[in-house]
């Protein structure tokens, strides 16, 4: 087992980790930009490494700062949490060229997955379900339109390097095609710097559903079941339960064994999941991401595990200690992402924390850095705080969050908590009939 791990990483999902290594014994490095000096995984871990400004280029996403803070530290493993390096096949690399341990799969399996076109083209071969679709990239607009026309509209055009909902546009039809086209390419060169793209048929009123997995990189793989996150804004989760209101044990059993089959047969080590629509029973592949979800802990909350435990211990070469068997599933878990952000346009609130106040009691658990005269740089993504419940049932598990989210008190700052008090009136909310548009219409009738 390491001695020491550096969390490459900040925020919430830092304090996350560094858990995990206080109650196993590991000692913890964080590394900061110097926005982050007063930040709360700071001062949790038992070492910290100032590893440049507070620009996440020259901080957070700096090779060499991170690879010099290990040496440094003599940190032997970097946990990269998720977002920043976490699928940076090229950061995995460098790693491993320095005698370090990436926690999390290999730079191969990153690459696949990373690039859409070949991730959809890996798991067909594996078996699993896919949206039907172009047949990897879409040069031309000429090509769009042929493809338009095989499938039938309305259809989305996505970028091949996409992530974060960026890179997307939906052409309803044919008539829509040519500036969804050029508008995605447009998007996509500019957030990634890749502008190939693809075409998939647009599902009308799916929920999305992912599967958790977890590998132990030797041909062994179980599935945790499904997160349902259908509750999006702008291709952006918002919150998320498990289990999933729509899926049945049937339904369960039979996706997670194509998914815990599909990455046992590629040796995939750590966790990862397996994103679907769904539709009308049926499951369609839409990416793998190659990490640790931000909303894992719903997941954790179902089947009382410790993922990022699990992580760190496959990534020693130890045993992985999950059990396809033992895997069962208590009660019902929701997630919230509360983002400092101003309704109604969800613009950014950075700021002082005045007063912070969290909530507690049974089935509550609350990820966050905040601290009370914490200064919310303006620099990085807006989520503030994960708040999680778990009830022996879906009804117990929404009055607990609507308890919960009473008892939370977030001053200084604009926050997303009063979207949260309104969602649970919704009786869509309260019956899980909800699909991944349902916000985005919410949205314009309620706060239009
Ligand atoms: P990203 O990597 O940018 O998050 P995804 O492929 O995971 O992109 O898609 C994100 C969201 O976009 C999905 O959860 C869904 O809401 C919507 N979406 C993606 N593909 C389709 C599709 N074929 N039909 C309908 N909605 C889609």
């Amino acid at each position: 087992m390491f001695d020491k791990i550096l969390i490459a990483n900040r925020g919430e999902i830092a304090l996350r980790v560094i858990r995990a290594c206080r109650e196993m014994g590991i000692q913890s490095v964080a590394v900061h930009s110097t926005a982050d000096s007063d930040a709360m995984h700071v001062r949790m871990a038992d070492e910290a490494v100032c590893i440049g400004p507070p620009s996440s280029a020259q901080s957070y996403l700096n090779f060499p700062a991170i690879i010099s803070a290990c040496e440094i530290t003599g940190a032997q493993a970097i946990h990269p949490g998720y977002g920043f390096l976490s699928e940076n096949a090229s950061f995995v690399q460098v790693v491993e060229d320095h005698g370090l341990t990436f926690i999390g799969p290999t730079a191969e399996h990153i690459r696949v997955m990373g690039d859409k076109i070949t991730a959809k083209d890996t798991m067909k071969a594996l078996g699993v379900p896919c949206v039907p679709g172009s047949d990897g990239g879409v040069p031309t607009l000429d090509d769009a339109r042929r493809i338009g026309e095989e499938i039938g509209y309305p259809v989305i055009i996505k970028a091949t390097a996409g992530g974060g909902g960026r890179g997307m546009k939906v052409a309803q039809t044919a008539a829509d095609m040519e500036k969804a086209f050029h508008s995605a390419r447009a998007e996509a060169k500019a957030a990634f710097g890749n502008d190939e793209v693809y075409i998939e048929k647009y599902l009308t009123t799916p929920r999305h559903v992912e599967i958790q997995v977890f590998g132990d990189g030797k041909g062994r793989a179980v599935h945790l079941g499904e997160r349902d996150c259908s509750l999006q804004r702008r291709h952006q989760k918002v919150l998320e339960e498990a289990p999933g209101p729509a899926i049945t044990p049937e339904l369960r059993a039979r996706i997670g064994k194509v998914c815990a089959d599909a990455v046992a047969q590629i040796n995939y080590i750590g966790a990862g999941t397996i994103e679907f629509l769904f539709e009308n029973d049926e499951f369609y592949f839409i990416e793998m991401n190659t990490r640790l979800q931000v909303e894992h802990p719903v997941t954790e909350a179902i089947f009382n595990v410790d993922l990022v435990r699990e992580q760190i211990n496959v990534a020693a070469g130890l045993p992985m200690t999950l059990e396809q068997d033992n895997l069962k599933i208590n009660g019902h878990s929701i997630e919230v992402r509360i983002n400092a952000e101003k309704l109604p346009n969800f613009q950014p609130s950075p700021g002082t924390i005045s007063q912070y106040h969290a909530p507690g009691g049974l089935g509550v658990r609350m990820d966050s850095a905040l601290y009370q005269g914490y200064r919310i740089p303006p620099y990085y993504d807006s989520l503030i705080a994960k708040l999680i419940v778990h009830g022996a049932d879906r009804p117990e598990a929404l009055a607990r969050l609507s308890r919960a989210l009473g008892e939370l008190i977030v001053d200084g700052v604009e926050t997303t908590v009063p979207l949260f008090d309104a969602l649970l009136a919704e009786e869509d909310i309260q019956a899980g009939t909800y699909n991944i548009h349902w916000l985005e219409h919410w949205l314009e009738t309620n706060l239009g």
